[in-house]
């Protein structure tokens, strides 16, 4: 090739030509450097023929600089960016920069200095110095991380290694991965798993395209019975990529793949360091990791012989990123195993109702484990109508759900209370005058945290102190918390039981991967007596000696009411009802609920997720909903007020018109002002049948809009704020 064609990492440039200057081989897919006016760009070569754009006239190519030192990304992985920016409606060059995640892989190999406490005390000891010295202990990083783990100043750490406290480690950037062992400890598997285990295995083994719905009640045994086919890839030097919802689950989930493999697996997401990022990416292309586990964003590593999928906890909303590029993992996933040619397996013990309907048409093989391993046995689920059994004035747990959890105290056992809702107070309010505090840059109330003495809007992220005066009558001690948040369900608990021990957990309390495993060490070794906690808990975790769960409101899911508010209550409340009598104890549910008589309520007391999921589908079915229509937003929005709303109005008034789109709005959005941006929404409805991606495009392309006003499209939404 003597020229190409670059995608290059740049939304608005797209693509361009270059030359190949003699003496540097390029292929398709080679990551190069490339000159743009007076600064570099970097790029990846592709086929001209897939990539419309003018052609430059040969004269005026500039000459490449530089091929990086990388494997070029593969021709399966190209198609699969293609896919995805032209189902998704994004840049192509949105969708390539998920692919080169880490800047640093493409410097080719290099070592790094690190530091470490050497156990020499400073000449001078002071506050910052005591408290890095104390949160360094067995720490190695670069003086940057250092700092952050330590949380003090760059200084800080540079005054003690100036001191002699710590010693530099020249550490080799991309040191080999400890490997992973597929015979290390093999479990014996019970019929049912042999027979779901042994169609996996032979799927590995033909590498072909096969997708998998894994339909296994909580408790079954999924990770072990996906163990097998993972060590069937492991023998014949395959790749395995494991995508989990949440960092949170990680933790446990490493330390059974550490039990069975003898080494962990590679992990990957977005908090991990730079240095082990370029690690993992580098492993990753060069196929020397063996097996990722990772959130969403692994899926688009350049992998090189990628040999099984597998999406855990494949109904989980998470799955779904909402900014950048707005994609489902779980969709890609089975995207990604027909391009490479292998088997992916979606998990779970409530499947969404769009892989269900996958199984159920064909598409999908389902492969069931409808019992739980061993002698443990489905909770029994019992519902607590709150009109009836009140709780009392200020409080939330019902008397009888009281009662029980003083049964499990008493008998040594532990609880789990569930409430979705962060902090101590969902809104705060001033008694006299009725102000309720709110966020400045979103519509939304500030919730009130209580450990921490702030209040915090769960959108943007602004925090304040809560004032000792009402701000806007200027009351003293006039103000009051409204309804509930975790903390005060821990409170309410301490008060009840005042000998038990309490965690709240959620995403405050559990947000790194240390504080994750420290609560399971702590649940395991039977340190806590009731677990109070948020969607956080209700997957993933495993304790033998928990026998009750206690849903707090059952209702709050269902309210607001969008699409797929039942689904998700169901979902929700079966899989932390799914923790409970998990070992030889049985265990028992109890759902507090001002509406026993809902639907979905009624399902999870009967048990009978066949009749829910058939009610569920025909409605969708009725509402030419997903799976059988499709759903994709417009999200118009601006910091000007006035600018969003104009810009609304132009994309309503130059709406297509189509037999098989029904088009909806413009309005404003329920969150009418976030992080600062006024939004306006357009939803369309579209048949099946119809091409709503290039109805959009086309629709969308005509059109221009002022500097400050975005635009983003959702395809197959999940959020309708
Ligand atoms: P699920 O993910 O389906 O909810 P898990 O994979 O967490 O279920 O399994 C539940 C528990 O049963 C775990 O402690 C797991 O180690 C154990 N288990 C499952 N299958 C086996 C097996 N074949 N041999 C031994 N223990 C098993
Ligand atoms: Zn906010």
């Amino acid at each position: 090739m003597n020229r190409v064609r670059c995608l290059v990492f740049n939304a608005a440039l797209g693509v361009l030509d270059y030359r190949v200057p003699d003496g540097l081989a390029v292929e398709h897919g080679s990551v190069v450097v490339a000159p743009l006016g007076p600064r570099q760009i970097t790029g990846i070569v592709w086929e001209e023929k897939r990539l419309p754009g003018d052609s430059v006239p040969e004269a005026k190519l500039r000459p490449l600089l530089d091929v990086l030192p990388v494997p070029p990304i593969r021709a399966e992985l190209r198609r699969l960016i293609e896919w995805t920016a032209d189902y998704y409606c994004a840049p192509l060059s949105s969708v390539a920069r998920m692919v080169i995640s880490s800047g640093g892989a493409l410097r080719g190999p290099a070592t790094v200095t690190e530091y470490r406490l050497t156990g020499t005390e400073p000449d001078r000891m002071t506050p910052k110095r005591a408290q890095a010295l104390d949160a360094l202990q067995g720490e190695q990083a670069t003086i940057r991380e250092l700092a952050e783990l330590a949380g003090v100043s760059d200084g800080v750490v540079r005054g003690l290694l100036n001191q002699g406290c710590l010693e530099p480690v020249e550490v080799d950037i991309d040191r080999p991965y400890p490997r992973a062992d597929a015979g290390h400890a093999t479990v014996e598997l019970s019929e049912e798993q042999k027979a779901v285990s042994a169609r996996l295995v032979d799927a590995v083994e033909a590498r072909e395209f096969a997708p998998f719905l894994l339909d296994g009640v909580t408790g079954s045994g999924k990770t072990e019975t996906y163990f097998e086919p993972m060590a069937a890839a492991l023998r014949i030097e395959l790749q395995v990529l494991v995508l989990l919802p949440e960092i949170a689950l990680t933790e446990a989930f490493l330390r059974r793949f550490e039990d069975r493999f003898g080494a962990p697996p590679v992990v990957w997401h977005s908090s991990l360091k730079s240095t082990e990022r370029r690690r993992a990416w580098r492993a990753i292309a060069s196929g020397e990791a063996q097996v990722v586990v990772g959130a969403r964003s692994s899926l688009f590593l350049p992998y090189r012989n990628l040999g099984l999928i597998v999406v855990d906890e494949a109904h989980e909303v998470s799955f779904k990123q909402d900014d950048g590029v707005r994609y489902n993992a779980r969709d890609v996933a089975v995207m990604r195993a027909r391009f490479e040619k292998l088997p992916v397996v979606l998990a779970s013990a409530t499947p969404a109702l769009e892989s269900l309907q996958m199984a159920e048409s064909g598409v999908y093989e389902k492969l069931e484990l409808p019992s739980r391993f061993g002698a443990a046995e489905l909770p029994e689920i019992q519902v607590l109508d709150l009109t009836e059994d009140k709780p009392e004035r200020g409080r939330w747990i019902a008397p009888p759900l009281a009662r029980e959890l003083f049964a499990r105290l008493e008998r040594g056992e532990q609880s789990l209370l569930f409430l979705n809702r962060r902090g101590y107070a969902p809104l705060t309010l001033c008694r006299n005058c009725g102000f309720r505090f709110q966020c400045s840059n979103c519509t939304a109330w500030l919730v009130e945290h209580r450990f921490s003495q702030r209040l915090a809007c769960h959108h943007c992220g602004h925090e304040e102190q809560p004032p000792a005066t009402c701000p806007e009558c200027g009351e003293p001690d006039c103000l009051v918390a409204c309804g509930p948040g975790v903390e005060r369900i821990a409170d309410e608990v301490a008060e009840i039981l005042p000998e038990a021990r309490v965690a709240v957990v959620t995403s405050d309390t559990l947000n790194t991967p240390e504080k994750a495993a420290e609560f399971v060490a702590q649940a395991e070794a039977k340190a806590i007596d009731v677990i109070v906690g948020t969607q956080l808990v209700t997957k993933g975790f495993h304790f033998p000696e928990l026998t009750l769960v206690g849903v707090i409101d059952a209702d709050l899911g269902l309210e607001g009411g969008d699409l797929r508010a039942a689904e998700r209550t169901y979902q929700q409340i079966a899989q932390v009802a799914g923790r409970a009598g998990r070992g030889a104890k049985p265990g028992t549910v109890l759902i507090q609920t001002r509406h026993p008589e809902a639907p979905v309520i009624e399902a999870l007391a009967a048990g009978d997720r066949d009749a829910f999921y058939e009610a569920e589908t025909e409605g969708r079915r009725h509402a030419g909903a997903p799976p059988f229509g499709r759903w994709a937003a417009i999200i118009v929005s601006s910091e000007d007020e006035a600018e969003a709303k104009h810009a609304a109005n132009r994309i309503g008034a130059t709406r297509p018109h189509h037999d098989e789109i029904l088009i909806l709005g413009p309005a404003p959005a329920p969150m009418a002002l976030l992080r600062g941006r006024y939004r306006y929404r357009l939803l369309l409805n579209a048949r099946r049948s119809a091409q709503v991606q290039d109805v959009i495009r086309d629709w969308l392309g005509q059109l221009d809009f002022p500097r400050g006003v975005r635009v983003s499209v959702d395809i197959d939404p999940y959020s309708f704020v």
